[in-house]
């Protein structure tokens, strides 16, 4: 007997990060924020405290297959969240779970370093989900400096790499919080040439987890049937309270408070 209505289910594919900031663990706390439910699929495991990563390994295709095609055929997924692939052979991966879920929507946070620099993936990585994942996305979140690694333009603005990223996918949000203005401006671009820029009050210290949050908050809003804009301001304005109420359990950054 079904005792509630099921929550939305969201697949996560992302790595995981055994300090409790980012990655699945980041999915996982935010998703259960939006009332959904996040089914976890290990892309990779890394090395790391709330300071930097120092190692991480990509998990075998066949592993991370097996993962997703076991959710796929028990759960009604409503949306899907990328977060760390870390290998050309995981885009491809991704890609062929995709071929299998068409029309749900997909929000690709392209993750290549951690919050303290670390890398979490080669810039041809990035690359790769520029020409294959994005043409498959419904939104990727990339912050600027992941947003000039994809779009190759070192030291571009935001909307020269909006210019270079669009034609491959249709809404793109480039995040601002790596530059050092009183004032983020958060900036939504779609194909047709809409624009919106949401700012935001920066708050003092530097966060693990920020942008894993906002992608899986994201995922989860459009699992719920939020439109698209509203979506996205639902996500921004949770993951700054997340940051506002951050905690430092360690010796590094501060960690979202995501409930
Ligand atoms: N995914 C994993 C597994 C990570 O370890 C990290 C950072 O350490 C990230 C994603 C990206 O973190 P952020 O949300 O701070 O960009």
């Amino acid at each position: 007997m079904n005792r509630y209505p099921s929550r939305p289910v969201v697949l996560c594919l992302s790595g995981h990060d055994p300090s409790g900031g980012a990655g699945l663990q980041a999915d996982i706390e935010a998703l259960l924020a939006q009332g959904c439910h996040a089914a976890p699929a290990v892309t990779a495991l890394t090395v790391q405290d709330t300071v930097n990563v120092s190692d991480f390994r990509v998990l075998d295709r066949a592993w991370v297959l097996a993962q997703a095609n076991a959710v796929i055929a028990d759960l009604p997924v409503a949306a899907v969240k990328l977060g760390m692939l870390g290998s050309l052979e995981m885009v491809d991966t991704v890609v062929e779970i995709m071929a299998r879920l068409p029309s749900v929507p997909l929000v690709c946070d392209p993750v290549l370093r951690a919050g303290g620099g670390g890398a979490l993936g080669k810039d041809e990585v990035g690359y790769a989900i520029r020409e294959r994942l994005l043409p498959l996305c419904r939104i990727a979140t990339p912050n600027l400096p992941e947003a000039r690694i994809l779009a190759e333009l070192p030291a571009g603005s935001a909307d020269q790499c909006a210019a270079k990223l669009l034609p491959y996918c249709a809404h793109l949000l480039i995040t601002g919080g790596h530059g050092d203005e009183t004032e983020i401006h958060n900036r939504l671009y779609t194909r047709d040439g809409g624009q919106h820029t949401f700012t935001c009050a920066r708050l003092p210290g530097s966060y693990h987890g920020s942008g894993c949050t906002l992608a899986s908050t994201l995922a989860g809003r459009l699992a719920l049937g939020e439109e698209l804009v509203s979506a996205v301001k639902s996500a921004l304005d949770y993951t700054w309270r997340t940051l506002r109420d951050a905690e430092q359990p360690g010796h590094g950054q501060y960690v979202p408070r995501r409930l």
